[in-house]
């Protein structure tokens, strides 16, 4: 696909064949994937792509401003494909995240910013479970 080639070249990263792959499972529409749902996801297609590339990969993109990396827990983490801010219910019992539209949120107050410091970003998860019987 020629878009996610010129996406990944308009930011500094050489599309090469495997970039190329991973960029089309997480990039092409707005998801949320750990490592291991994506490595599951390129199985599916004929080429190979190594654990190790896929980590790296990932990286590359956090690095270069195409994901966010959320942690969902020490272990865990997510790789977002949408970069402009927006919260997050995150479902406990399965892991999925689904975004919430920065609009659809609204904060009444914030705390004192420590001396010396200004916003950079807010992200709100919040956590949901089927309700209890
Ligand atoms: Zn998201």
């Amino acid at each position: 696909m020629n878009d996610v080639s010129q996406l990944l070249e308009s930011h500094g990263i050489r599309p090469t064949q495997q970039r190329v792959k991973v960029a089309q499972v997480l990039l092409a529409t707005p998801t949320h994937m750990t490592a291991d749902q994506l490595l599951a996801a390129l199985k599916q297609s004929p080429s190979r792509v190594s654990k190790a590339t896929v980590y790296n990969t990932l990286k590359l993109f956090v690095d270069h401003g195409l994901a966010r990396q959320i942690h969902l827990d020490p272990e865990r983490c997510v790789y977002d494909s949408t970069m402009s801010p927006h919260h997050h219910f995150q479902n406990v019992e399965t892991g999925e995240m689904i975004d919430i539209r920065p609009d659809d949120l609204s904060f009444d107050k914030l705390p004192p910013l420590p001396s010396g410091t200004e916003i950079d970003s807010v992200d709100v998860v919040i956590r949901v479970r089927p309700p209890k019987a």
